[in-house]
Order: structure tokens, then sequence, then C-alpha cells
């Protein structure tokens, strides 16, 4: 992998290696964005396309150096998380990490820390850090990762350079999982769809289980017939089985009421998320009453937030599906 491979973030790819190569890095960065949009990736390749001892001013991704970086295990590149079993960065870690890095670097090259994320750190730590910023030691430096900046000290922010990651496109993640990940068109397609945006959210999920799943999504909603009210208990039953699966289930049928309300109006297939089930949606939309899409689209969301705050699964589920069978 080289610095060119990454997907998408043309403009702040561009910052970082024009100061790789200037020699004009900063002491610290701060790198802020949504969850799975390649932070870390191109936090670890500006650590790659420093210690590298194979390209310059970029990342072989398979010498000694670009591989004990990956693998955590680089002397003088620290990734900084919670440690295991504990929620938080502690003070004592961000001490240990400033000890560490006033020490020479082995390499004679940059000591770098990634602190993914930075968010985790409590305030006692991220004083603790804010003194290192004050003074860096030399030829360090830092990497702080967070989905918002906010729950950092706004002192900590203002000494590092911000720089945002937004959430990629649709057609770059789908040209991704069509061209490295082998996966057909039309799948991608909608995988792409439901990652919103966060490449990471894509490569975690296991995607013949979410299509399979999803087909069966299909199949049970499409049954679902006007004033069937067991039906659709039965169907919340079944969906509310586990909370990860009545999130996904709720996003997925947030995208289904969607594409019924956008296509039906603009019968654009270009516009539809579930479009390798098209068939349906053609049919499905054909007598859809977009009123009570968007009823149904505001339940969904609402529906999410419920589950988020533990509201009764089932009962949030089954709200939503009798909405969904009562007859108009
Ligand atoms: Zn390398």
């Amino acid at each position: 992998m080289s610095f060119s491979q990454i997907v998408g973030h043309q403009q702040q790819l561009e910052i970082v290696r024009r100061a790789l190569n200037h020699g004009r890095l900063h002491h610290a960065y701060l790198f802020v964005g949504m969850e799975g949009v390649g932070k870390k990736t191109i936090a670890l390749g500006l650590a790659k396309a420093i210690h590298c001892s194979a390209a310059a001013g970029d990342f072989c991704g398979e010498c000694a150096d670009c591989a004990r970086i990956q693998d955590g295990n680089h002397a003088d590149v620290r990734i900084i998380e919670p440690l295991a079993g504990k929620k938080e960065i502690s003070i004592q870690q961000i001490r240990e990490l400033e000890k560490e890095l006033n020490f020479r670097s082995f390499s004679g090259k940059k000591k770098i820390a990634i602190l993914d994320p930075a968010t985790l750190m409590n305030l006692s730590a991220q004083n603790a850090l804010l003194k290192t910023l004050e003074e860096p030691p030399r030829d360090s430096l830092l990497i702080l990762i967070a989905a918002n900046g906010g729950a950092l000290l706004p002192t900590l922010r203002s000494r590092c350079l911000r720089i945002s990651f937004g959430s990629l496109a649709r057609d770059l993640i789908s040209g991704f999982l069509v061209s490295r990940k082998g996966l057909a068109a039309e799948t991608a397609e909608f995988l792409a769809a439901m990652s919103l945006g966060s490449l990471g959210a894509v490569v975690s999920i296991d995607t013949q289980e979410l299509l399979e799943r999803r087909r069966e999504w299909v199949r049970l909603i499409s049954g679902l017939r006007a004033g069937d009210y067991r039906a659709a208990t039965d169907a919340a039953e079944v969906l509310a089985d586990s909370k990860d699966d009545s999130l996904r289930f709720l996003e997925w049928i947030e995208s289904w009421f969607r594409d019924l309300l956008v296509y039906s109006v603009t019968q654009n297939q270009q516009a539809v998320v579930n479009v390798d089930m098209l068939p349906q949606i053609q049919q499905q939309s054909a007598t859809a009453d977009c009123e009570r899409l968007f009823s149904r689209i505001a339940e969904a969301k609402a529906a999410v937030g419920g589950i988020q705050r533990n509201l009764n699964r089932r009962m949030v589920i089954e709200d939503l599906l009798l909405n969904t069978v009562e007859a108009s």
C-alpha cells in the first residue's frame, strides 16, 4: 500500500504530503471526522512514510518498518488507546508517552504517537498532554484522532493543526469494494449506500450475512398486508432479537422507505440505495403513499434513537410495523 491507494481525502493527503516533503510537518495534528473514513489509515500512512526504508516521501507497506508500524510494534511509533479492559486513556499512559518522546529516536527519525481516539483521554490525561504540547520534545510528532474535536480541551485543540475528514462519496466506496474486494457492482452499490460514508463500517460488515439478512427483511416487509397486525407483531419479535440486529434492521428499513419515496416521485433508479431490489421497489412504489412514507421514515429514525436509549426493542419495532400495516 502507498498514499495513492488511500481511498478519498485527496486534499487532506496533499496537505500532509507537502508538509512531509518540505520537512515542515507540524509537531501535532488533530484528525477530525466520523468513524471509519480513514483517519487512522492516513495517520499510520504518515508514520510509515517517515520511517519507510524503501520509499521516499511515501511508504511501501511491506518493509520491516512499515510492517512494524502496522502491527503497533515499531520502537519509534506508539499507538495510544485505552488499555485492555479500560474505557479511558489514563494520565499514566500520557506520562509514559512523554518520557518516551523525550528519549532519542532509535532510528534517528521522528518519534511518533497516534492517540486513537484522543477523546478517550480523561481530563487529567488531556492536561498532561497539554504540557507535552506546550514544549514538544524535539523530532516528535503527535497525531490525535477524534470523531468530534469538541470532547477535547480547547487549549489542547488550539495547539494542534486540525485536518477535517468528510464522509466518503458513495462511488468511492463502491469503487473500492469492486476493485479491491472483488464484489459485484450491485452488491458494492448497496453496501456503499449502507455505509453512510464510512469505509470502516463496510469493511467490518460480514457482507454475505448482511445481504442474506436483507433478503429476509425485504421478504418480511413485502409480505406484510394491510390490517395484518398479527404478522407485524410476530415479525417484531424476530427482529428485536438483539440490539445490533435491531439497529441494523431499522437503518435498513429507513433506506427502504426512502427508496420507495424517491422512486415513486422521481422514477430515478440512480437515486435508490437498494438498487438490486429494484423490481420490488418499482412494484411497491407504484401504490405507495408519500405522506405515509414520510411518517415511516421519521418513525424509523426515532426508533433507532429509542433503541440506542435502551427502550424495549420489541415494542419499538412493533410500533413501526403496526403503523406500516395500518389500513389507510
Ligand atoms: Zn516501507
